[in-house]
């Protein structure tokens, strides 16, 4: 295990921005992961568990502990399950993206949607991944996981991870408490393509032939390129955490009421479907509607210039410039719309 002082976390984010660590180590293994708890643990260090650093806003002054980043590798494929669907386990620190390029090949459907969201494979259940109508608790399997509670290593089946919107045990009622160590999707082989979504559907309208995994991974990347949602290097709308705030899932009188601000304006309220008794309608929409169009920002700090709902460090920037913008959006849209916008990524050090 190599400890290392002083680290900068803000070129292990997509944001890229944020203080030091104190300390940090890269554990390669489960063995190397339960050796950096024992470490922290023993130094009385609080502990930061870093996947591939997508979904962050680290601080300014950074970490004051130990950041653990999950490097576990490798891709496997086990013979099919009772269901006949291709087991597929992955190591808590391969890329996601890589994960979706090998399962695509595979010809194995189930998440050819979720291609191109960066991040780790570990960082996949915490919010429940989702992109063009797929989520990962469609196809998880189970979650092998290290108990900080108890200091041992289980398997987690998909219901226990109690997934649902953006949301799992993992960074709701237990989180902290575990450590994800290795993954394992259920897919389906010589599966077809899901192509549900609007964006999707408009991209192969007219085409004849239904189209396959590949050209449909192929067409969720140049989707998600057009919106800045595609790590491209030099992109400078790619300095981001993605989305920086979630749909915000309405009750029936709440969404009543949004319809009827939003007429009263002359606007068609975007929003569709969640769960029983509840709509989710668009952040990205409000955050638009409330005088943040693309583009918007001076300085350091701004909104990209491709997707309203991403906050983007245009260079130089501070997590405390971030944090500014962010509450300046929620209580404009919370003033005219009278919806609180939750942030997404996680805050780190604050
Ligand atoms: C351009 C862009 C586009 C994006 N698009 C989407 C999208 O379409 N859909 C979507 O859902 N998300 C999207 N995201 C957000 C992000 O990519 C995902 O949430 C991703 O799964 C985060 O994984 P990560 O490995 O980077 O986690 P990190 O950012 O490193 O960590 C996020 C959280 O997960 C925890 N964590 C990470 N690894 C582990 C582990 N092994 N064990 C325990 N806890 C862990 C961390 O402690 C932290 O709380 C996007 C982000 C960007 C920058």
């Amino acid at each position: 295990m190599l400890l290392q002082e002083n680290v900068p976390l803000a070129p292990l984010t997509t944001f890229r921005l944020g203080g030091p660590a104190s300390f940090f180590v890269e554990a390669k293994s489960s063995g190397e992961v339960q050796e950096a708890v024992a470490f922290a643990r023993s130094k009385s260090l609080p502990l930061f568990v870093l996947g591939g650093g997508s979904n962050l806003l680290v601080a300014d002054g950074g970490w004051p502990g130990l950041v653990l980043k999950v490097a576990i590798p490798g891709i496997e494929r086990r013979s099919a399950n009772s269901e006949g669907k291709a087991l597929f386990d992955a190591g808590a620190g391969e890329s996601w993206d890589r994960l979706v390029s090998h399962a695509v090949m595979a010809q194995c459907a189930g998440v050819e949607c979720l291609s191109g969201i960066p991040g780790s494979v570990g960082g996949t259940p915490v919010q429940n991944v989702g992109a063009y109508g797929q989520e990962v608790s469609q196809t998880i399997e189970s979650v092998e996981v290290f108990d900080l509670q108890d200091a041992q290593v289980r398997e987690l089946c998909s219901e226990a991870c109690g997934f649902t919107y953006r949301a799992s045990i993992f960074n709701t009622t237990e989180r902290g408490r575990f450590i994800i160590l290795q993954v394992t999707y259920a897919l389906t082989p010589g599966g077809e393509a899901y192509i549900e979504y609007a964006d999707l559907k408009r991209h192969f309208e007219g085409r004849e032939t239904r189209p396959n995994l590949a050209e449909t991974r192929e067409a969720v990347r140049y989707i998600r390129a057009r919106k800045g949602m595609l790590i491209v290097p030099g992109d400078p709308d790619c300095q981001s955490a993605g989305s920086f705030f979630k749909n915000p899932v309405l009750s029936e009188p709440q969404h009543e009421d949004l319809q009827k601000r939003a007429a009263a304006k002359g606007l068609p309220l975007p929003s569709y479907p969640a769960l029983e008794k509840s709509r989710k309608v668009s952040a990205a929409w409000l955050v638009e509607k409330s005088g943040f169009a693309r583009g918007f920002g001076f300085g350091h700090v701004g909104i990209s210039t491709k997707h309203a709902l991403a906050i983007v460090n245009r260079g130089g920037a501070t997590a405390a410039e971030v944090l500014a913008l962010k509450d300046q959006i929620q209580q404009r849209v919370k003033e005219i719309w009278d919806v609180q916008l939750e942030p997404e990524p996680v805050m780190v050090g604050f």
